[in-house]
């Protein structure tokens, strides 16, 4: 798929928006039952872009209530796959079509660029929906090797009602990953936005029933993580809950399972990625473009950015000036323009948040050697350069805090097996890069580095085929993307005859 990045098609879009506000719930938008909103701003300017439901426990209750009884009808459980197969696929063509709003909507209610959002977002949540769609009914189970006395049958159920808690820095992107793998299976699904950015999710619901998922199967509830999230977390009609977002918030839903019916809590909470640059390396360009395109795009509001440059000492100083060369070409400015590369950090508090490592990197010792200041403040924005220290010893804040913004700590080293020691010296294990010619390395490596994706010379998640998902506070429980994405969504049944 490709969506032309066109001016005008970008202004003329954004004339005629106009953003969902209300809850999605049994196949309307609805009001909040408490009547409350609150605020999505937009994160360029910081001036408000709409007034949202601000859902609560009693929304949760209704949702789950009609949700549970569209999955106990089987009106979408127990149809035949190659139906939802279509529907899937249709929902996927419908985005498709209304591509441009959709993507106008994230950049302005996220401040991502644009660019990101017509060339990456757009197209990986219209793949990733197709993907699982044909997956519907292709997937087989399977037959135990019994005696001849007996058969045993393992097969895959849906589980029933399960919840999607969704981060603000992909927004329909994410969206897409948990429900296409659930819808495929035969769940319902309700989702939760983040309240940072909750327009793209509410005109998804609208595409997802004109698809013709039915009525009661697919809701999308707005509103804070206090109320509506602990909600689903706590809710003993859910029976599994994807979550993408902090670690803090993943012990919190952990808890809530705990203390109610055991849910299938599935976690991806960040990271804090290493980029291994080995001394033997020899094309540096490369390197240097992998690893700017790492910790800046998206703002570095992205969990598995290479933000710990962990480079050999005598190649050090060349990568870094490449680096520093391609940073400066990453346009920081409106999002909406096609040209910006760097849009606006999400909200006030996180701007204060990023600058707040900025100012600690500096006061612990590291050389600040790019950047290291807001700018564009005229704007009412929130928008950070790109900033890089130098000297950063792994136990500095920096180096150990995901900041998610702009910000690259550079880590020297001077023998393999200490680069390794400091990859893995963190508390995550989301993603890592690793870079050497040499093949033994390569392998070496790619076995120690504790992550749930090693990409090697070069900067990558994988993409849809491959399973996605952390090691360590990074999360667990599950994988987004790849088949193994289905296996979040089903519940694995052996039934054992005696013939
Ligand atoms: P961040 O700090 O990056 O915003 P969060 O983990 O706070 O990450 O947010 C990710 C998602 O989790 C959002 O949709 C948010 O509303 C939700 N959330 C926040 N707190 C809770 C909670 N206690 N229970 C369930 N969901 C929550």
């Amino acid at each position: 798929m490709s969506i032309s990045i066109d001016s005008k098609q970008i202004h003329a879009t954004l004339e005629k928006l106009t953003p969902r506000t209300q809850a999605y719930l049994s196949g309307a938008p609805r009001d909040a039952l408490g009547g409350a909103t609150f605020t999505t701003i937009n994160p360029a300017t910081g001036q408000p872009l709409a007034d949202v439901a601000a859902c609560d426990s009693a929304d949760v209750d209704l949702a789950v209530a009609a949700a549970q009884s569209a999955f106990d009808d089987g009106r979408w459980s127990r149809v035949d796959p190659a139906h939802r197969k279509r529907v899937l696929l249709r929902l996927a063509e419908l985005i498709e079509a209304n591509a441009m709003e959709l993507a106008v909507l994230e950049t302005i209610d996220t401040g991502k660029p644009i660019s990101d959002s017509l060339t990456t977002d757009l197209p990986e949540t219209i793949n990733s929906l197709a993907w699982h769609a044909e997956l519907a009914d292709k997937l087989y189970d399977r037959i135990a090797p019994t005696s001849a006395d007996n058969v045993g049958l393992i097969y895959r159920q849906p589980i029933g009602v399960v919840g999607a808690i969704l981060p603000w820095n992909f927004p329909l992107m994410l969206a897409a990953w948990k429900i296409g793998p659930a819808l495929a299976a035969g769940n319902s699904l309700i989702v939760k936005p983040a309240e940072q950015s909750p327009l793209s999710t509410l005109r998804l619901a609208e595409l997802v029933a004109a698809a013709g998922v039915p009525e009661g199967v697919f809701h999308v509830l707005p509103g804070y993580g206090e109320t509506v999230g602990r909600a689903m977390g706590l809710h003993p009609g859910i029976g599994c809950i994807s979550f993408t977002g902090s670690t803090q918030t993943g012990r919190a839903l952990i808890q809530a399972a705990a203390g109610s019916n055991l849910k299938r809590i599935i976690l991806e909470c960040g990271g804090k990625s290493p980029c291994v640059v080995l001394r033997d390396v020899s094309d540096l360009d490369a390197v240097a473009a992998h690893a700017t395109q790492s910790y800046l795009w998206n703002q570095g509001e992205n969990c598995t950015a290479g933000c710990r440059l962990i480079v050999h000492e005598s190649v050090k100083e060349l990568l870094f000036e490449k680096i520093r060369r391609r940073s400066r070409e990453w346009v920081v400015g409106d999002p909406l323009d096609p040209a910006t590369r760097i849009g606006a950090l999400i909200e006030q508090g996180h701007l204060e948040k990023v600058l707040g490592y900025i100012h600690k990197g500096r006061e612990e010792g590291a050389t600040l050697r790019l950047g290291g200041g807001q700018v564009l403040a005229g704007s009412g924005g929130y928008f950070v350069e790109p900033t890089i220290f130098d000297d950063v010893d792994n136990r500095m804040a920096i180096a150990r805090d995901e900041i998610f913004g702009p910000v690259l700590a550079i880590i020297p080293f001077r023998d393999a097996d200490e680069a390794l020691r400091l990859a893995n010296d963190t508390a995550y294990g989301l993603a890592a890069s690793l870079w050497t010619d040499d093949l033994r390395t390569a392998h070496r490596f790619s076995r120690e580095l504790q992550a749930g994706t090693v990409s090697v010379n070069c900067y990558s998640e994988g993409n849809i085929t491959t399973p996605f998902g952390g090691f360590k506070l990074s999360g667990y429980g599950g994988k987004d993307n790849g088949i193994e994405a289905h296996d979040q969504y089903t519940l694995q049944k052996t039934v054992w005859i005696q013939l």
